[in-house]
């Protein structure tokens, strides 16, 4: 998958000091490979690898970052530009009611998504009326009553035997009903054929004549792959399309559909559907889709969180320090922790860490008072303590835990665990660690 190579590409990278041109050549010949497997459409390939490069090599390269951890950031913000930036609210009519069609294939999830929309804008104090445009298939007005009646909204269709056959009447009447009714927005589910198909393009378009529709929202199956350009271009060319929602997100689509069609309709992705219930559905937030496609968990919060805690002249003096050669001190630890904490809860912080989460239980033990007494223990010691752990013997345990107000047991605790903690800022090398080398200031 996209996650799966990009993972590699960045594993590759996390031992390196500093991020040489060819390095951005190769990172880009893998994410190319890797956005072309995931079936994302070539134009959209190469306009991204285009602006990932050009960052790459730019100047914009942050102090507090590793080489993985930049080129990260760079294709994670490249990602969030293509996938459409801030999310964007439905407009909504100046006169009511606001008419939102929905468009797609068959089985794309449009009846499950006018159902969830029409539960959404309730719950925000609208009153929705969903209207059932299939009439293809025997069962589809059901399926929408169903639904309505799940999220308590009216459902308009024509009356059984009423002889009314014509979605596009159906349609038109609706919009009627609803202003007679009170409700400000109509909702317009249609048909859909398996395939691209010129007689239900046309059905489409005529009801889009007859109720002029503010919102038009193209409903598409996140798991497609290339298909995804097709069945777009085929929806923006013959019906218009002012937005797209991309369903069954739930599964697991590779992301090369949200990225194509975004690029492909030149227009925004405002909801994500993720599910059968009813209240599966979100407003659609590019930021976690990237980060999906990145697979790095909540890694990228974390990153950016780092550069705004860790301020760049404690992170100089501090790689400067450790590539020297020099030793991790309890004085050092006191600074990580200050700065961590700035970072909110520690149990979050580690949370976000990949792998971390499993481990959520005993992160939740590490509450706030405990780095508290932390802070205390390490203030209570001598410069020359802090420099040198090795020289706090026993006398000079309890001087530390009796200024501190904690027992001399807790500690023996912390100096175990920094000297634990001391190891460990050796073998981590790179990931959550340290620039490699000074780069020029930005
Ligand atoms: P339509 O033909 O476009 O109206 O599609 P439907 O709304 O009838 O959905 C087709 C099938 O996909 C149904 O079985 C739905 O339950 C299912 N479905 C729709 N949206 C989602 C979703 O977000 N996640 C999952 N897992 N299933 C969905
Ligand atoms: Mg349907």
């Amino acid at each position: 998958t996209l996650s799966d190579r990009l993972s590699g590409i960045f594993t590759k990278l996390r031992g390196k000091g500093r991020l040489t041109d060819a390095d951005v050549d190769a990172t880009a010949r893998e994410i190319r490979l890797a956005l072309l497997e995931a079936d994302v459409a070539l134009p959209v390939v190469k306009a991204f690898i285009h602006a990932v490069k050009t960052r790459a090599r730019g100047a914009e390269v942050s102090q507090a970052l590793n080489p993985a951890q930049q080129i990260i950031k760079i294709v994670h913000d490249e990602l969030v530009g293509v996938l459409g930036g801030e999310a964007r609210r439905l407009q909504f009519a100046k006169h009511p009611p606001t008419v939102i069609m929905l468009a797609g294939l068959q089985g794309a999830g449009k009846t499950t998504f006018a159902g969830k929309l029409a539960g959404l804008l309730k719950g925000q104090g609208h009153q929705p009326l969903l209207v059932a445009c299939d009439l293809q298939r025997p069962n589809a007005v059901n399926q929408l009553q169903v639904v309505g009646e799940r999220v308590g909204v009216e459902v308009y269709a024509p009356q059984p035997g009423s002889g009314v056959g014509d979605p596009v009447q159906v349609a038109r009447d609706s919009v009627a009903h609803a202003t007679r009714a009170a409700r400000d927005i109509v909702i317009v589910d249609t048909a859909g054929r398996l395939g691209i198909d010129g007689e239900m393009m046309a059905q489409a378009a005529a009801i889009r004549d007859a109720v002029e529709p503010d919102e038009t929202l193209f409903v598409i199956d996140a798991m497609v792959g290339q298909d995804a350009v097709a069945t777009a271009e085929a929806f923006r060319d013959g019906v218009g399309i002012t937005g797209v929602v991309l369903s069954k997100l739930d599964g697991d689509a590779r992301g090369g559909a949200a990225l194509s069609v975004r690029h492909v309709t030149g227009q925004p992705i405002m909801y994500a559907s993720t599910g059968e219930k009813l209240t599966d559905v979100d407003v659609f937030h590019p930021e976690r889709m990237a980060s999906r496609i990145l697979g790095m968990g909540d890694m990228l919060t974390l990153i950016e969180q780092a550069e705004q805690a860790f301020d760049a002249d404690q992170k100089e003096k501090m790689a400067a320090k450790l590539l020297g050669g020099e030793q991790f001190t309890l004085e050092d630890f006191l600074d990580q922790l200050t700065a961590v904490r700035r970072m909110g809860p520690i149990a979050n912080v580690l949370g976000m860490l990949p792998g971390m989460n499993q481990m959520k239980d005993q992160l939740a033990e590490l509450d706030d008072s405990h780095f508290d007494r932390i802070t205390a223990i390490i203030r209570s010691m001598t410069p020359a303590e802090r420099t040198t752990p090795k020289i706090i013997n026993g006398s000079r345990r309890v001087r530390i835990a009796n200024g501190s107000g904690v027992t001399v047991m807790e500690v023996n605790q912390l100096l175990n665990r920094f000297g634990q903690a001391q190891k460990m800022m050796k073998q981590m090398g790179g990931m959550m660690g340290l620039p490699g080398s000074r780069r020029k200031a930005t």
